[in-house]
């Protein structure tokens, strides 16, 4: 494996382009170079190869860290600076870190006062280190999302980060041309691991927003930006807004491409932004233990509520319950998707046992259910666990329900469960969110609504109306959170 940021060692004389652009602060691949390694000097002397945490603000810093700590070889563990106490413990807990890297200023919570701090200076003047650290170390430790349990922390090589950004370069046409529109949070997997490193990697530049808005996206497409990264949330933000505000409407259709993750892109969002752009959204399929798995192709007709197909280097396959393989491309039997690569994690932090249990052989059990369609691409019907119903003989994707849920005028969000029952097994339970909460839409409406436009068996056998659908940081809707879904 080559060096994971090959344009920081630049050309001595050479035109030195933005690395890192965070509202009016930004770095130059020499200074982020500097910066960087004077951090990872006094990491290597002070950490070693143990852990370091990292408070990850979206801020100049937090790249800075990151970076530093990935050419020191000292393993990072991003915190979410939002973490609740009680879950914060945990992951110091679990993770032990000797020390913190933060901006100079930010305040910590107290729970990390018995950790050395250090300040991230980002004008530092070091070197990158001659001395590449071992590429299937552990480089990062990123936990889960927790959508469905606690967060659990992912240790991940430096080379399954550049396995996947490698691949990502493949199939988006990734260059150092390329000006990334972020406006995600630092600590997972996509705001990043692919937002960050991913453009890094490349040579091209991140523009952070700090904070989303559907005017900072159109500010900074309009501004020279090439692609933009964000979840389904942002998505939905920016098709609500795009009626009223042709800047926008302008910048993403100029854009070259635009990228959703992280869960999945309701097909009305997607048909919103399409019939007012000309542009499509483009999905891409990952985890925090996988990186990417699938992504749709730049240069292939997207179908709205695809995933893609495998990236360069993922073996994908579909399985049933008694483990056996599904050979049909027929867009309607359902398998668990496995797979494997070298964009894999190593394992779960300190849990041999969860890490034993999440593999078949050397194929891992993502917990998420899809069926393939006869070009090889992957339509997700939902997680295992929340989102597969088994009721009166049949397995249903909540998904499905949820999309056409959404498509009803009277419906702002919807989520959909399963409930046991005596008879069918489990009963479909809907979730709504009204557009008018005044004026909800009755619950007859609704059921007939999906019965019509999907089939009786798919019908809701109950709606439950509520104010606002539990949401993690990530926008996903968190089902556990949700009755006994
Ligand atoms: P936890 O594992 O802690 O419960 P999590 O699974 O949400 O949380 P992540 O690793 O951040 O944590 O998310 C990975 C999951 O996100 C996948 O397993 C999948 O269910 C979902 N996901 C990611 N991208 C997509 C997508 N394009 N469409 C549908 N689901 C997606
Ligand atoms: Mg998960």
């Amino acid at each position: 494996m080559s060096s994971l940021f090959p344009a920081l060692t630049g050309t001595p004389g050479g035109p030195d382009p933005v690395a890192l652009r965070f509202g009016e602060r930004s770095l130059t691949y020499g200074r982020l170079a500097g910066a960087a390694g004077a951090l990872a000097a006094r990491l290597r002397a002070d950490a070693g190869t143990g852990r370091v945490a990292l408070w990850a603000t979206p801020a100049l810093e937090t790249a800075v860290g990151a970076v530093a700590a990935l050419l020191a070889g000292t393993p990072v563990v991003p915190l979410n600076p939002r973490t609740g106490e009680r879950e914060l413990a945990h992951i110091l807990g679990d993770s032990a870190p000797s020390l913190v890297l933060a901006a100079p200023g930010e305040r910590l919570p107290a729970a990390l006062d018995a950790l050395e701090r250090v300040d991230v200076d980002v004008t530092g003047e070091g070197r990158i280190p001659d001395t590449e650290p071992e590429p299937d170390a552990a480089g990062l430790v990123v936990y889960t999302s927790g959508t469905t349990g606690p967060p659990k922390g992912a240790v991940l090589s430096r080379r399954a980060v550049a396995t996947t950004l490698d691949a990502l370069e493949d199939a988006w046409r990734w260059d150092a041309a390329d000006v990334l529109v972020h406006a995600l949070p630092l600590f997972h997997v996509h705001g990043l691991i692919l937002g960050v490193l991913g453009p890094l990697r490349r040579g091209g530049e991140v523009r952070h927003l700090g904070r989303f808005s559907p005017e900072g996206v159109a500010r900074e497409l309009g501004a020279g930006g090439t692609m933009l990264f964000g979840v389904p949330t942002m998505y939905h933000r920016i098709a609500e807004a795009l009626a009223g505000d042709p800047e926008l409407v302008k910048a993403l259709a100029g854009a070259r491409l635009l990228v959703s993750g992280s869960a999945a892109l309701p097909l009305p969002d997607h048909e919103r932004i399409a019939a007012a752009t000309g542009r499509r959204v483009i999905e891409r399929y990952g985890m925090t233990e996988t990186l990417m798995n699938t992504s749709v192709r730049a240069d292939a007709e997207p179908r709205p509520g695809s995933v893609g197909v495998p990236l360069r280097g993922v073996e994908l396959r579909l399985v049933e319950e008694d483990g056996t393989e599904i050979t049909a491309l027929d867009d309607e039997t359902i398998g668990e998707i496995q797979v494997r690569g070298a964009n894999l994690f190593t394992e779960y932090l300190g849990r041999p046992d969860a890490t034993a249990a999440a593999f078949d052989g050397d194929w891992f059990r993502t917990g998420d259910m899809a069926v393939r369609s006869a070009d090889g691409s992957v339509r997700i019907v939902g997680r295992k666990a929340t989102d597969l119903i088994k009721s009166g003989g049949y397995k249903i994707g909540a998904g499905e329900i949820e999309n056409v849920l959404l498509d009803h005028p009277a419906v702002r969000e919807a989520a959909v469960t399963g409930e046991p029952d005596a008879d069918l097994g489990e009963r479909i339970v809907a979730w709504v969110v009204a557009a008018d909460p005044a004026a909800p839409p009755s619950a007859d409406e609704l059921t007939g609504h999906v019965a019509a436009q999907l089939s009786p068996h798919k019908r809701p056998r109950e709606v439950r109306f509520l104010d606002v659908l539990p949401r993690n940081d990530m926008g996903k809707i968190m089902k556990r959170a949700l009755g006994d879904g």
